[in-house]
């Protein structure tokens, strides 16, 4: 059953709808009583699909490239260095390099139960690429929507490159998004941004993935970068999930970080208030998370304050070193808007709002490849020299 956040209105799991018909606010997929023992997923094949039971598709439909099951890294160096227990979950190791191939497997398998033809999005990148490759996959056309020039070239690339009709729109995320929804709810074609539901019912095995891994644990806290804000609700539907299935007994603090020019879920959050002020222009660096106004803002304030969560904003150069920090101190290359969950990490520390001794798994969300122009031009360029082993160890020796 789908059921909306705000008023309750419920409608059926095969319903074509991405808003409540009654009230416009988002949808959700109630969770099914599933009885079973956590011992069930042993033994099973490392996909986010070992968690099936919990998945509400029908599996003989499956559009899947293996993804979920990414590496969740103990971070010593660096949580020595914070005064925490910190662990990394690096979501750029799935096959498109981004968290969203959680959502696209998913939302792929019920488009094609839902026996749809065409497939569509708007995106700052990653949905687009995550999109072409499973629409291919899939077998389905696909059309995507991306903000004109701001979109990193590795995504680009990925999109165009995997036969997805790609269109440049004049204006932001904000707006291509709407405009790709107004297609949508004409039924030209199955929107599969994070609005629709049946994303987020993929992306909520990271957190499922998390508890796991930590051995039945949840972690003191959750961070990770907020943008259109499916990813936190996701996370926090899935450990909510199997805090109710009884497999851990306690549920993590989400911490959701913004980007100081596009952050209406932070301002939100220090009003204390339920609704959001859209940013008219966001930006930032991090083009992942360059949003304004996130659609799935209502689902992520409730995951912050049933959690006892946080939210704060992180400016492109605390981005930028963190970035940095991550790759040099650890080997974890991700693109900036990942990096908005350490350097986020850092500030709570240095607020004293994050106490010294907690367990914290920081969420990087894609993979450094992702944007290479950005990483290049925060590197000095390579020095040019001759093969002569004389000119190299006054190079490389005399330092
Ligand atoms: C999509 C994306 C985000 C933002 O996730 P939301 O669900 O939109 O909040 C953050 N980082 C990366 C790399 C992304 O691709
Ligand atoms: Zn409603």
């Amino acid at each position: 059953m789908i059921r909306c956040v705000s008023c309750g209105e419920e409608y059926n799991n095969d319903d074509v709808i991405y808003t409540c018909e009654k009230c416009g606010s988002v949808l959700e997929l109630v969770p099914e009583s599933v009885d079973v023992d956590k011992s069930i997923f042993d033994g099973r094949k490392d996909t986010l699909w070992k968690y099936k039971e919990f998945i509400p598709v029908d599996e003989s439909k499956i559009v899947t490239l293996e993804e979920g099951g990414t590496p969740f890294c103990k971070c010593d160096k660096l949580g020595e260095e914070l005064g925490v227990n910190l662990y990394v979950k690096v979501e750029g190791s799935n096959p498109t390099g981004s968290f969203k191939d959680r959502g696209m497997t998913v939302g792929m398998t019920k488009a094609m139960e839902l026996g749809v033809s065409t497939v569509g999005c708007a995106s700052t990148g990653n949905t687009s690429a995550s999109l072409a490759a499973y629409a291919a996959r899939a077998g389905l056309r696909c059309i995507v929507f991306l903000p004109s020039g701001k979109v990193a070239l590795g995504k680009l690339a990925q999109a165009m490159f995997h036969g997805a009709e790609v269109i440049s729109i004049n204006g932001n995320f904000d707006e291509a998004l709407e405009a790709m929804t107004a297609l949508a709810l004409e039924k030209h074609l199955y929107l599969l941004n994070s609005i629709n539901p049946f994303r987020l019912e993929g992306q909520k095995t990271i957190g499922y993935e998390i508890l796991h891994s930590l051995g039945w644990q949840s972690p003191d806290r959750i961070i990770l970068p907020v943008g259109n804000a499916g990813n936190i609700s996701a996370i926090w539907k899935g450990v909510s999930e199997f805090y109710d299935a009884g497999f851990v007994d306690s549920k993590p603090m989400m911490t959701g970080i913004q980007a100081e020019g596009a952050c209406p879920i932070t301002n939100a959050f220090k009003k204390h208030s339920k609704e959001i002020v859209p940013v008219e222009n966001p930006e930032t660096i991090a083009t992942a998370i360059r949003i304004g106004a996130p659609v799935s803002y209502t689902k992520a304030l409730n995951a912050i304050y049933d959690s006892n969560g946080y939210s704060e904003t992180v400016s492109d150069e605390e981005i930028l070193s963190a970035q940095k920090l991550l790759a040099r101190k650890e080997g974890i290359g991700v693109e900036p808007a990942s990096a908005a969950s350490i350097a986020g990490l850092k500030k709570l520390v240095e607020m004293g709002e994050i106490d010294k001794g907690e367990t914290v798994t920081c969420v990087v969300t894609g993979h450094l490849l992702k944007d290479p122009n950005t990483a290049i031009d925060a590197c000095t360029k390579p020095v040019e020299v001759d093969a002569n082993l004389d000119d190299l160890k006054k190079l490389l020796l005399n330092k």
